[in-house]
């Protein structure tokens, strides 16, 4: 079989759907653990052919990681494997024996879910009371092991306030921050929470304004995927400098907990499983030509009207996937994107030569340090 051009990155692993919070804005509307999940050996052979595909680090995630009890032998066997590992939990397990068993595994990142500063909107967010004293525990605990601990915060209506707060919080805590904005698929999720594009556009105001003004030392922040590009104002939110269009199945994929093979976890429709790792397996399904063919192989005829006579549509390839679906029904076609958003709203400055020319030069003042933020980041979304 010949091989794919295409590495993969990083795997992101929904290690189990099961979870001990209830929260509104879950993708994946996790609770229950899915009936077929991989046991233990599939899990096993699962490492190894990621291995074998050349994958360069595994992220495990929920539903909640640590409720698996096998957590430590897969982790262990992704360590012994050469690859990285990440996990992204709750945080809501607080056991020092947790935090000890993690430090020689040596992870590239430990991120806890943290969705408000103050205590009362966390836990309505997260469906539990007393979630949010237990997950800053848990953070404090890494931080006392040295581990590195990032803080992952999805935005949505409820917690967009929040985040100046949050912002205060964190920094100068060596924790990192991912900052991602909400999507729909979830079942618990009323679509009344979403983000506006004034709202969203001013997330990623914010993420720019925090690297800018902040020292990437003291309050290192990124803005997920899904975050916006191409801005004529605001440098790439996410961790690379320039966006090059979606990476499903192209630097990475997502596994469900039953095997089931997406290019990213949140495309979350069945309609877009590629295949399942107990039949054709990771290897021969990133190797296949046939694979990921709506990120691989898109055409500029593919993209939607709010792309296709886009000036970047060759490198963007029509934005966040995700987003895109979501939000039309279809992909290559996101509406929410910072370069679509900002004709909108500064069209009047856009029209004159001069508001062009001060609309450029406001985008070009000020550093971002991203060599930095990269050494800082250790898993990404
Ligand atoms: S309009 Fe579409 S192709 Fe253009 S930058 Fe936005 S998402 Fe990308
Ligand atoms: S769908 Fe969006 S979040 Fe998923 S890989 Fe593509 S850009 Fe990233």
């Amino acid at each position: 079989m010949a091989l794919s051009k295409y590495k993969l990155g990083c795997a992101v692993w929904e290690f189990t759907l099961a979870c001990n919070l209830n929260c509104i804005h879950c993708g994946s509307s996790a609770g229950k653990k899915r009936d077929d999940e991989l046991t233990t050996g599939e899990a096993f052979r699962l490492c190894e052919d990621l291995k074998k595909t050349g994958c360069m680090g595994v992220a495990l995630m929920g539903g909640e990681p640590f409720l698996r009890k096998d957590f430590w032998e897969v982790a262990s066997k992704i360590k012994e494997l050469g690859m990285e590992l990440s996990v992204i939990t709750n945080g809501t397990i607080v056991d020092e024996e947790i935090i000890k068993k993690l430090v020689p595994l040596a992870p590239r990142a430990v991120a806890v879910s943290i969705d408000a500063a103050t205590p009362e909107i966390h836990d309505h967010i997260r469906g539990r009371a007393g979630a949010y004293a237990n997950s800053w525990k848990f953070i404090e605990l890494a931080l006392k092991h040295n581990l590195p601990v990032s803080v992952i915060t999805t935005v949505h209506k409820l917690n967009i306030g929040e985040l100046a707060k949050m912002r205060e919080q964190l920094k100068g805590r060596g924790i990192a921050w991912q900052v991602q904005t909400a999507g729909s698929e979830g079942r618990r999720f009323s679509k009344d929470l979403l983000l506006d594009e004034e709202e969203f556009y001013s997330v990623g105001l914010f993420v720019e304004s925090t690297r800018r003004n902040y020292p990437t030392d003291e309050m290192p922040v990124i803005g997920a995927h899904d975050l916006g590009f191409n801005s004529m104002m605001l440098k790439n939110t996410a961790l690379q400098e320039k966006w090059e269009g979606c990476q499903a199945g192209i630097s990475v994929l997502g596994v469900r907990s039953n095997g089931d093979i997406l290019g990213c976890l949140s495309i979350n429709d069945d309609k877009y499983v590629e295949g399942n790792a107990r039949k054709t397996g990771v290897y021969e399904l990133w190797n296949s030509p046939a694979s990921f063919a709506y990120s691989r192989h898109f055409k500029p005829k593919q993209a939607g009207s709010n792309c296709a006579s886009c000036k970047y549509l060759d490198s963007c390839k029509g934005g966040c996937n995700e987003m895109s679906l979501m939000k039309t029904g279809s992909f290559h076609n996101d509406p929410y994107c910072f370069w679509k958003i900002e004709q909108r709203l500064f069209c009047k400055e856009l029209n004159s030569p001069f508001g062009k020319t001060m609309l450029k030069f406001r985008s070009l003042s000020g550093g971002t340090g991203f060599r930095k933020l990269a050494e800082i980041f250790k898993g990404e979304r």
